[in-house]
């Protein structure tokens, strides 16, 4: 079977590499730089400039606009948060709830930017439909859900075995739980359009642009230095590569593969009308999307992370985790046993050591940044993008506090990773103990959590 592996990602396959944006001509001046052309580098472009016209923005990308994660992901646009839980421990439940309420409202101004831009990123909006498949899964799926509702989400739906399989027919799903504030979309035709309206809109973009160091007031590359009151890094899984950062957060790698068109029987089979984005309760979990022109795309932890926090090569990933996710393709849909796999990928994301997505100004330096999304990044980007703006025009003196400037993970300190080889043996450890912990509820079907997935948990830091 012809699989092209790498190539960026699919999405780029199915749209074409963009034409490149000119580098950096020389030293330059601005009001804010961005570094880092994906999401999170956008979306502030995007709303610093809507906010305030006059200022001159500055984005440097390394490569081209959405070359990172934002142009390689499944295309869950959801409400999940990195580290909600963490910051109910530190800030109390109420500001947990905050927190939780504007990440579904963040869901929906995606939608509404996305649709006032005129960028068509295929969204649909049928919600994430999760599904459990082994007594410990339904066991942590039932607290999941219940869990959700505390933090205000009154609208998720909690389905047995037979209402799951009206929505997908994933073979031996139990159970599923089920939230609105989710939709599916094609990454890489967003952050295209979101790079094109933030262009129009007189921010100035560089790409083929690496900046190798960071400080204040300067943005460093080989072509020149831009100096700005404000520097933004929004590099999130390639951070590490930043002087002084190789520590700050590590790049794990994710990878997905996407099967050729699926037939219309195949889909009658299956299901997935509503064209939910779905994933599972295992500990090393997997996600899917129905795609716009009907193949499923699924992701999953593959390899997790590069010795010395190397990132990926244009995205190729490794032969046995192409396997592996076409393994879990074929648990889920038996009928999909001799599919085509068109296009396999991988990319990295931001985790940081205490596995909590944060958004930071520090009002000394006029640095800031934004980023470990831990893998649920596309809707947050978003919410840190408003946030980078709220917090940049209240230190300028436009504003005061906001809404969002007072949310929990703002200005939210975490300590350094280890230093090598203990931080690869820390995740590879993990996630071979997550495995081993998966292939027990599988195969040793017990309500409770294996106590070897407890035990990584603890030592990781995660929960
Ligand atoms: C395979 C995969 C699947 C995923 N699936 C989902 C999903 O379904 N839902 C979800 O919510 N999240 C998902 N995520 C996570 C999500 O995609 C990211 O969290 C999000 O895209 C991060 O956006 P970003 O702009 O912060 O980072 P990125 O998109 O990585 O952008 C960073 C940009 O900075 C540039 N850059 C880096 N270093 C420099 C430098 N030194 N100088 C100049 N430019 C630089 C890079 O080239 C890149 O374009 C997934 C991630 C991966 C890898």
């Amino acid at each position: 079977m012809n699989t092209v592996n790498g190539g960026i990602s699919f999405w780029y396959a199915s749209e074409g590499l963009p034409t490149p944006r000119e580098p950096l001509p020389g030293d330059a001046s601005a009001d804010v730089v961005i570094v880092g052309g994906g999401y999170t580098g956008l979306w502030t472009a995007y709303y610093l400039k809507k906010a305030a016209p006059f200022l001159r923005i500055t984005v440097l990308e390394q490569k081209f606009c959405g070359y990172g994660a934002s142009g390689r992901n499944g295309g869950w646009l959801y409400n999940g948060i990195a580290g909600r839980d963490r910051y109910a421990k530190l800030h109390g439940h109420d500001a947990a709830v905050r927190l939780q309420q504007a990440m579904n409202d963040t869901v929906a101004e995606v939608v509404r930017v996305a649709a006032e831009e005129n960028i068509d990123a295929d969204i649909h909006q049928g919600g994430v439909l999760e599904v459990a498949y082994t007594p410990a899964q339904l066991a942590r799926l039932k607290a999941f859900h219940a869990t959700e509702l505390e933090y205000g989400e009154k609208d998720r739906e909690l389905y047995g075995a037979r209402d799951t399989a009206e929505r997908i027919r994933v073979s031996g799903a139990v159970a599923s739980t089920w939230t609105p504030h989710g939709a599916r979309l094609h990454p890489a035709k967003l952050v295209k359009g979101l790079a094109t309206a933030v262009e129009s809109l007189g921010v100035t973009i560089h790409e083929s642009t690496p900046v190798t160091e960071i400080k204040p007031k300067h943005a460093v590359t080989p072509y020149g230095t831009v100096r700005a009151p404000y520097v933004l890094r929004c590099t999130e899984g390639f951070t590490a590569s930043l002087k002084g950062h190789r520590r700050t957060w590590l790049p794990m790698n994710s990878s997905m593969i996407v099967t050729e068109p699926l037939t219309d029987d195949v889909w009658s089979s299956l299901g997935w009308e509503g064209r939910e984005t779905l994933g599972d309760m295992a500990h090393a979990y997997m996600y899917a999307q129905r795609t716009a022109d009907d193949r499923i795309a699924l992701g999953g932890r593959g390899v997790p992370y590069r010795y010395g926090s190397r990132t990926d090569n244009d995205g190729r990933t490794q032969p046995a985790t192409i396997d592996a996710l076409r393994e879990i393709l074929v648990r889920f849909f038996p009928q999909l046993a001799g599919v085509g796999i068109d296009h396999a990928w991988s990319g990295v994301l931001g985790v940081p050591r205490d596995w909590c997505a944060t958004v930071t100004l520090d009002r000394t330096t006029g640095l800031g940044w934004a980023g470990g999304y831990v893998g649920s990044g596309v809707a947050t980007a978003n919410l840190a993008a408003r946030t980078l703006r709220d917090l940049v025009q209240q230190d300028s003196g436009q504003s005061g506090p906001t809404d969002l400037t007072t949310l929990p993970w703002v200005n939210h300190k975490v300590r350094k990773w280890e230093p090598e080889p203990l931080r690869w043996l820390g995740v590879h450890g993990m996630y071979a103990t997550y495995r081993a912990a998966d292939r027990t509820e599988r195969t040793a079907p017990s309500a409770e959590t294996a106590r070897l997935a407890r035990l990584a948990d603890r030592l990781s830091g995660r929960h």
